[in-house]
């Protein structure tokens, strides 16, 4: 055991530590086919449609369950422009979902009759789980976990409550060399490891468990990846509060890494910093949260932006590609 010394405000030689995976955020082509496939195939709710805060005249568009429970949040940048991605290190890999226990028979089928490129159910972690793409090639799975998640059913889904996606299952990571990016996640943000199956070696936050989880695979050889579209562009952690926010920030600052200040994302607060393998990772308040400015019952019918860039919607709204709802 090596002596770890944090910067101030961390707490104990594991640091504060985060809870979870709070959102994905990942790069979409054409704005409605990505709208089409997350609300019309895999049936989450559109909670948020609003812009990048730091590109406004693209769309940033927000799915989870019908509550937007931290955890259940994959959100996308629609940048057809940007061109095809390029899967490697410094990147996350893969995103998957869990669903109840018995429902990847129904997924299969589902994914099939809507002709969504898949592979065969695995089994990963002792876990049956099913792999696809979604339609600009992002890597996605469905994990079936018998956990009973909080979740909130989506009445307007075209998926039935018991197939229901109940939130991020875990995220996949490559990197070069695996060592730097395990002691981030155990020795400043608060992981265990839990375990390795066929090359990745699994960490898990809080205690574990669905929606705690991320796998680590060393390649060494492996080119670099590159943002475009159908790659993740960061993965968000969950951090309780404010107070939290920062105590994390002062041991990813103590660890040699340089996080940015906390930026005001309105339904929560963010902190981005790159872990030592390259990938970008985010820091995230639980609240606010996406009720903050709509009313829950009609969360993402119509364009959001934070108050500062409220002045500029004429021109904003103009310039964004229009959306149809199924
Ligand atoms: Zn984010």
């Amino acid at each position: 055991m090596s002596e770890t010394t944090h910067g101030p405000g961390a707490r104990g030689a594991r640091g504060p530590g985060v809870h979870g995976i709070h959102h994905v955020t990942a790069i979409a082509g054409d704005a409605q086919a990505n709208l089409d496939f997350y609300t019309g195939v895999l049936g989450l709710r559109l909670v948020k449609r609003s812009v990048n805060q730091d590109a406004p005249t693209t769309y940033h568009l927000f799915y989870a369950d019908a509550a937007g429970t931290p955890g259940t949040d994959i959100t996308f940048f629609p940048w057809p422009e940007m061109g095809p991605g390029r899967p490697g290190a410094g990147l996350a890999g893969e995103v998957s979902f869990a669903v109840p226990a018995g429902s990847l028979a129904w997924w299969s089928d589902r994914l099939d009759r809507h002709a969504v490129a898949r592979d065969a159910v695995e089994t990963r972690f002792g876990e049956a789980t099913l792999p696809f793409a979604d339609p600009h090639g992002l890597r996605l799975a469905l994990v079936e976990t018998p956990e009973d998640r909080p979740f909130a059913v989506w009445p307007g889904s075209p998926v039935p409550p018991a197939h229901q996606l109940r939130g991020m299952h875990a995220v996949r990571l490559v990197v070069r060399d695996a060592a730097p990016s395990a002691r981030l996640l155990t020795d400043v943000l608060g992981f265990a490891a839990v375990g390795e199956d066929g090359g990745w070696a699994r960490y898990a936050a809080a205690g574990g468990g669905s929606g705690t989880l991320v796998d680590v695979r060393a390649a060494p050889e492996a080119r670099l990846g590159a943002w475009g579209t159908g790659v993740v562009h960061h993965v968000a952690w969950r951090v309780p509060d404010d107070a939290a926010e920062l105590a994390v920030r002062a041991a990813v600052i103590g660890a040699g890494l340089r996080p940015t200040e906390p930026i005001d994302r309105f339904w929560f607060r963010s902190v981005y910093f790159r872990e030592p393998g390259g990938v970008l990772f985010e820091l995230a308040t639980d609240g606010p949260g996406f009720a903050r400015d709509e009313a829950a019952d009609h969360l993402g019918e119509r364009l959001i932006l934070p108050p500062w860039l409220e002045p500029r919607r004429t021109e904003i709204e103009a310039a964004l590609p229009r959306l149809r709802e199924g």
